[in-house]
């Protein structure tokens, strides 16, 4: 199910011959229909939910840190560049941060926790000795934690897109190659929330495990480029997290 209720809110998006045309030959290969990748299976053939209120992305800042920014104590420095984590024996004290050219040391009551990213999280790190000895010593960064596995494992997944043509029925690439249905996909938007402008690029999704024994879905193939609109965006604008 659609998460609407959630500070970060997941959004179904409408139904299209097209994008139902594609599950039904999936499903004629006997992949099972599935209308809730957020829910307990991930295996199947349905229509991606996306990360979006009211037509537009529902990000972390979105959905928790803005409803959040009055609070007492929090307080969100931007253009600020964390260079290192500060570790004092053995234990994290702060981070050692650049802003607008300017270096400061900001410190922690309780705990820092990193959250830059796939690669800034590691990146600062290792940055801040904490990292395979080894790695570490090749760039003269003095080793405060040999930890392997820092910086390792990054896993892209990988796009094969193969293109068809579609007769008969009016796709996203219709839509932005007419000025009139980008004219009418521009109103739809601002009037309704819906339309064009709030498709993802893959509407359809559909995951393969290759067998019973497989925990977990190894390959999964993406559909695009049709133009179904948001059908549920029903979250609660900025509700605070709970
Ligand atoms: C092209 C693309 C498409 C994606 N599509 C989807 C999708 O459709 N659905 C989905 O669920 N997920 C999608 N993802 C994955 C999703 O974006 C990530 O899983 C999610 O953003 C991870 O959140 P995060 O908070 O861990 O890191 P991020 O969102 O990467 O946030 C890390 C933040 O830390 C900041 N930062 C980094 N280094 C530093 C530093 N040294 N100092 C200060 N700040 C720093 C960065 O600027 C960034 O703002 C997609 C990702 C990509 C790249």
């Amino acid at each position: 199910m659609a998460f609407d209720r959630r500070p970060l809110c997941v959004s179904d998006v409408a139904l299209h011959p097209l994008c139902e045309a594609f599950i039904e030959s999936a499903m004629a290969m006997g992949l099972p229909r599935n209308d809730d990748f957020n829910g307990k299976v991930q295996e199947g053939v349905g229509y991606h939910q996306t990360t979006t209120r009211d037509g537009k992305r529902c990000s972390t800042a979105v959905g928790y840190l803005r409803p959040a920014m009055g609070r007492p104590n929090l307080q969100v420095l931007t253009h600020a560049l964390t260079e290192k984590i500060v570790v004092e024996n053995g234990r994290a004290t702060g981070v050692a941060i650049r802003q607008h050219g300017q270096a400061r040391t900001i410190k922690a009551k309780r705990e820092v926790i990193v959250c830059a990213g796939a690669i800034g999280s590691p990146q600062i790190l290792m940055l801040s000795g904490i990292g395979p000895a080894e790695h570490l010593r090749q760039f003269d960064i003095k080793v405060v934690h040999d930890l392997r596995g820092v910086g390792q494992s990054l896993q892209d997944h990988y796009s094969a897109p193969i293109k068809l043509k579609a007769r008969g029925m009016a796709t996203l690439n219709d839509v932005m190659l007419s000025n009139l249905q980008k004219v009418k996909a521009g109103i739809e938007y601002y009037l309704f929330k819906r339309g064009a402008l709030t498709t993802p690029r893959h509407p359809r999704r559909c995951s393969h495990a290759p067998g019973p024994s497989w925990p977990r879905p190894t390959s999964s193939a993406r559909s695009r480029r049709s133009a179904p609109t948001a059908r549920r965006t029903g979250c609660t604008r900025g509700r605070a997290s709970p």
